[in-house]
């Protein structure tokens, strides 16, 4: 089955829908609501106020249920998939009792406010971030968390909420709705990109790809990227067991982790965007080799991931020369 990856609402049937943005770059995630009768579940929230007010026009215009969301549940802590919270000041708010601790020390969006206004046209954070507007949100915390696992209802419908992580973030969690076979998964799965990894370990992604793989699912909502399957888990799957692999020989030949990101060779997976997330990837395996507990700085692996483009282009120039 080939869903349109449109921005906008997606009915996937049964009172569950997909709200989409093209084309899944940074900060440009997916959401999802639940619907039965007039009760409402939303899966996240978008990265800022204007683009959460825009979602919830769509949604309550296509579905008027929609107009009083009286549940969240954010799959993570970042901020695309959060930040909008805010614009939802009455509803109750869920997430894993990590994502909540999460939550309180990611970079408040004021910060990031102020963080772009200072930079410089041509810096890389402008280039990916500058659509988004960090100013005037509230941020809005989890209100109940959970550990391991839980269940809850939208009228009748069973909703299974698995903590997964850590993998992308430590506080990762599964949305399943069992009865139908769709699940959204926030960014543990990026459909046709690189995914990110955050907090690692790779093997426990690669644990959690296993996890999905075993449920009776038909549809997949990813955090970010197209509608799509178990096929995108699989070969999600199968990019990390082959990243790990082609890492962990370059660890044991001592070469450098980001040495290391520039020469694997990542040709099949050469239709997926944002390839310089091999970067923060390979260095996640090698924390993960090492037994490094520290966690990657964010705006140095930002730095770091802004030569990418430029030093594989000279990558390519000096092979095509020899
Ligand atoms: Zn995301």
């Amino acid at each position: 089955m080939a869903w349109q990856y449109t921005k906008g609402l997606h009915d996937i049937g049964n009172g569950i829908y997909a709200y989409l943005q093209s084309n899944g770059s940074w900060g440009w995630s997916n959401s999802g609501l639940i619907v039965t009768g007039e009760d409402t579940l939303l899966v996240d929230t978008l990265y800022d106020m204007h683009l959460t007010g825009e979602m919830h026009e769509t949604m309550s215009r296509q579905v008027p249920a929609a107009k009083t969301i009286q549940t969240i549940v954010n799959t993570h802590a970042d901020g695309d998939h959060t930040n909008g919270n805010g614009f939802f000041p009455a509803a109750k708010i869920i997430s894993s009792k990590s994502t909540a601790e999460e939550m309180q020390h990611t970079v408040p969006p004021q910060v990031m406010a102020n963080m772009l206004k200072k930079a410089p046209p041509e810096a890389y954070m402008r280039k990916t971030l500058g659509a988004f507007h960090f100013d005037g949100i509230t941020q809005r915390f989890p209100t109940e968390t959970f550990e391991g696992h839980t269940s809850l209802s939208v009228g009748a419908k069973k909703i299974e909420l698995f903590h997964i992580g850590p993998a992308h973030t430590d506080g990762d969690t599964l949305v399943y709705l069992p009865q139908d076979r769709v699940m959204f998964t926030g960014d543990i799965v990026f459909a046709e990109a690189h995914p990110v990894v955050w907090a690692g370990p790779v093997s426990r992604w690669i644990y959690a790809c296993d996890f999905i793989l075993e449920q009776d699912v038909n549809v997949i909502v990813p955090g970010h990227g197209p509608v799509t399957d178990k096929s995108a888990v699989a070969t999600l799957k199968q990019y990390f067991v082959y990243l790990f692999e082609e890492a962990e020989k370059r660890y044991k030949a001592g070469m450098n982790a980001l040495d290391a990101a520039y020469e694997i060779n990542y040709e099949m997976f050469s239709s997926w965007k944002n390839p310089e997330r091999m970067i923060p990837n390979v260095a996640a395996v090698y924390r993960e080799i090492s037994q490094t507990a520290e966690k990657p700085v964010i705006h140095e692996t930002f730095a770091l991931m802004s030569q990418w483009n430029k030093k594989k282009a000279e990558q390519a120039d000096a092979t095509s020369h020899r």
